[in-house]
């Protein structure tokens, strides 16, 4: 697989208003659009494999600690949707997010409810699917090597094909 990229682009990290999140997303739609989609799909279907593996195990980790959690993840400020969460979305063809996470720096995340996450881990901002806390990371080490092999390579292949996705798109558009 060629891989243009080592980092994914920190574009539309940060707080955004419903009109300007609108802009965003309608350019990105625009854009995307108008090129060859064929070059995504092969990414786009190995991520969504990807994540219908890890999405069992996560929700399992979630069950055994989320409930008891006296400081959850989700309550951090500086979790927000990137560029390439929203170009993972539209090769997946699954429809983009309402809104950024948030409108204003220090406000709850919008899709945070008192049941969880209201979104689908597979919408969700890729930074709270590939988070394991510490208590999730014992869960981990108490998988056997096979697991833990498999779970590790899942998230690489993800993060592989997250930059090939950001990296076409940035040299087809
Ligand atoms: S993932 Fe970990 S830190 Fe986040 S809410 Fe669950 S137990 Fe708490
Ligand atoms: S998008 Fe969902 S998982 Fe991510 S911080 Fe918000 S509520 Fe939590």
């Amino acid at each position: 697989m060629e891989i243009l990229k080592t980092e994914e682009s920190s574009l539309y990290r940060q707080p955004m208003s419903e009109p300007e999140w609108q802009e965003v997303t309608e350019t990105l739609r625009t854009r995307f659009a108008q090129i060859d989609q064929e070059p995504f799909q092969s990414s786009a279907a190995q991520i969504r494999e990807a994540l219908q593996w890890l999405d069992p195990v996560m929700t399992k980790y979630c069950e055994l600690t989320c409930p008891q959690c006296k400081d959850p993840c989700c309550n951090a400020h500086a979790i927000f949707f990137n560029q390439t969460d929203m170009l993972s979305l539209m090769a997946m063809e699954i429809s983009l997010p309402p809104g950024q996470t948030r409108v204003r720096p220090g406000e709850p995340c919008r899709y945070l409810t008192p049941k969880g996450c209201r979104l689908q881990r597979v919408a969700r901002p890729y930074v709270c699917v590939w988070f394991l806390c510490e208590t999730q990371m014992d869960l981990f080490w108490e998988e056997s090597a096979l697991t833990q092999r498999h779970f590790v390579k899942q998230f690489e292949n993800i993060r592989l094909n997250r930059l090939r996705l950001e990296a076409l798109y940035e040299n087809l558009s």
